[in-house]
Order: C-alpha cells, then sequence, then structure tokens
C-alpha cells in the first residue's frame, strides 16, 4: 500500500494563518506590529531571493519587514555595527542576516554577534546551547518545521526509534535535540556510518538531510515509517531529494515529497519565530522591577 503524501505547503499555509492571528493580538499588544529586520550582503541571485520571499512572507501575515542592503564591499567591522544597532532597536523583534557572506567577512563572528533574543535562524551558540540543553529559546526554521510536519501527519516521537541521516548545525544536530526532547530513541549518522541501510531500517522516523540524491533507497526503508526528506539537490532531472520517492512511498506508512515537503515550512517557522521573540520581549518589558 502505497504511503500518505505529507503535504508541505498545506502545514505551511495553516502555520502562516496561525501566525497571523497571533500577529493581530501582538500588534494590539505592542502598540506596533512585530518587526523583521533582514540583512542582505552582496549580490548572490539566490539569497536575493531568499530574502526577497522572507520578506514578502511576513508582509502577507502582518509582520514589518526592516531590510537592509549594506554594499557588498561593507567590511567586518561595519556590518558588527549595523548588527549591533539592530539588537539595540525598539522595533526590532527578529534579526535574519543573510548567508553566505562575502569573503572579507567572517560569518560566524557576525552571526554571534546577534541577540540570542532575537535570533530568528536560532543559529547562535546561545541557542543551539539552549536547544541541546533542552531550554526554551528560538529554534533553527527548518528543523521545527520538520516536528511540525510530524505533529501534522499525527506522528508523536514518543518512544520512537528516529533515525537522522546528516549531522549538520543547520539541520541534523538541531534535529537530534528536538526528537530527542519529544522522547524519540535518536541515532544520528553521517557520512562515516558504516551500514547506513541497517541503521536506517531501525527507524520508525526517518530524517534525510545529507544533500545527496536519493541516498537512501526503498530497501533502506522500515515498512511503515515516517520519512522525511530534507534534500533539495539540483540535477538534470530537476529538484530531487535525499530519498528516492518513487521506491521509498511503497514502503513508508507517510513521506514528504520533493519539492512541497519541508521546503514550504522553514519560511513558515521564520515568521512563528519572529512572533516567538517579539513575544518574549513583551513578556520581558512586561515583567517587575
Ligand atoms: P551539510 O551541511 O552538507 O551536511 C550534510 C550532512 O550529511 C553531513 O553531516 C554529512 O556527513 C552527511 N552526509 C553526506 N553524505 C553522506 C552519506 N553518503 N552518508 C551519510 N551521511 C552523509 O548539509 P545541510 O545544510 O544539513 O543540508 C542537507 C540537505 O538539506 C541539503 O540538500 C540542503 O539543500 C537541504 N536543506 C533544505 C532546507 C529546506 O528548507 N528544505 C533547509 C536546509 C537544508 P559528515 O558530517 O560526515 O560530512
Amino acid at each position: 500500500m502505497a504511503a500518505t503524501v505529507i503535504d508541505g505547503k498545506a502545514v505551511a499555509a495553516s502555520v502562516r494563518e496561525r501566525v497571523r492571528g497571533e500577529v493581530e493580538e501582538l500588534t494590539a499588544e505592542l502598540g506596533r506590529p512585530p518587526g523583521l529586520a533582514t540583512v542582505l550582503v552582496g549580490d548572490d541571485p539566490a539569497s536575493a531571493i531568499y530574502v526577497r520571499r522572507k520578506r514578502e512572507a511576513c508582509e502577507e501575515v502582518g509582520i514589518r519587514s526592516i531590510h537592509h542592503e549594506p554594499d557588498g564591499s561593507i567590511s567586518q567591522d561595519e556590518l558588527l555595527d549595523l548588527v549591533r544597532e539592530l539588537n539595540e532597536s525598539a522595533e526590532v523583534d527578529g534579526i535574519l542576516v543573510q548567508l553566505p557572506l562575502p569573503d572579507q567577512i567572517d560569518s560566524a563572528a557576525i552571526v554571534n554577534a546577534i541577540d540570542p533574543d532575537k535570533d530568528v535562524d536560532g543559529l547562535t551558540p546561545i541557542s543551539a546551547g539552549r536547544l541541546a540543553r533542552g531550554e526554551p529559546g528560538l529554534v533553527p526554521c527548518t528543523p521545527q518545521g520538520i516536528m511540525e510536519l510530524l505533529a501534522s501527519a499525527g506522528v508523536d516521537p514518543s518512544g520512537k526509534e528516529a533515525v537522522i541521516v546528516g549531522r549538520s548545525n543547520l539541520v541534523g544536530r538541531p534535529v537530534f535535540s528536538l526528537l530527542l526532547g519529544a522522547n524519540a530513541t535518536v541515532t544520528i549518522c553521517h557520512s562515516r556510518t558504516r551500514d547506513l541501510g541497517e541503521v536506517c531500517r531501525r527507524a520508525e522516523i526517518l530524517i534525510a538531510a545529507a544533500g545527496q540524491p536519493k541516498l537512501v533507497t526503498g530497501d533502506m526503508i522500515r515498512p511503515g515509517a515516517t520519512v522525511i526528506d530534507v534534500g533539495t539537490n539540483r540535477t538534470d532531472d530537476g529538484l530531487v531529494g535525499d530519498v528516492d520517492f518513487d521506491a521509498a512511498v511503497e514502503v513508508a506508512g507517510a513521506i514528504t515529497p520533493v519539492p512541497g515537503g519541508v521546503g514550504p515550512m522553514t519560511i513558515a517557522m521564520l515568521l512563528a519565530n519572529t512572533v516567538q521573540a517579539a513575544r518574549g520581549r513583551l513578556t520581558v518589558a512586561a515583567a517587575p522591577g
């Protein structure tokens, strides 16, 4: 029997609707709309498209988009000054510095300078540390989107065997912490894993985030498993995931397609994070003393 195909576009649309309602309430409470600052440096065309989509998504749900596009020749110190200015700004609830940055800039130093309470990409070491320790904080968007997709498919990770393929700071590691926090028994695989197929076949929840087209074949999937394919690989056959979808759909219980699975969730969760950051700042402002 073929698997249920999880519709990421529909789940993302429902998250955006939820966020729209929260933005309305927050705007009344704050006396201004929540604000997301985006910083785009250089002329990478893909980055320009990503930032434009994020800004449009903000406007659609009522979040104010505050955009900065410094010259590509900006120095490290000047960019650090801009980040500090945004950290201080009362109008700015979330800060997103689009990566990659030009060669003269040390990206880690810029990301690390972002106020963790405005870190809507969840990429600062403080955010990563909070997540790893199971403390409240802002969580990277794609991993959070994966958890929303699991919830939408009615999959409770508690007590289940979960396997993640990939250990990046952007996807694999945060997904590990989120699944562990949701009480799954979690295994993380990488390029040195000895028998990837054997480990994957244990998974009731399988997350593929390796960036290798069709790395996960049908015979690596446990019958009835929920398979989340994070891979977005541009090939001669178009956009392809890390999972061989045609084979996997025959074995899995539920599976995300590429495109139309994880992809649409990322911007939706950015909006949700901006609301979370704005609410957190409101709580701090309202605290006695
Ligand atoms: P990354 O930083 O390149 O990390 C890839 C991970 O996969 C590494 O941990 C690597 O292991 C592991 N890996 C590579 N080949 C492997 C193999 N043959 N067997 C087992 N493990 C292997 O990639 P990323 O940033 O996490 O992204 C992963 C994929 O998700 C990419 O296709 C990316 O485009 C996609 N992505 C999509 C979204 C979205 O919104 N849909 C967002 C983010 C990323 P080592 O650590 O040993 O090298």
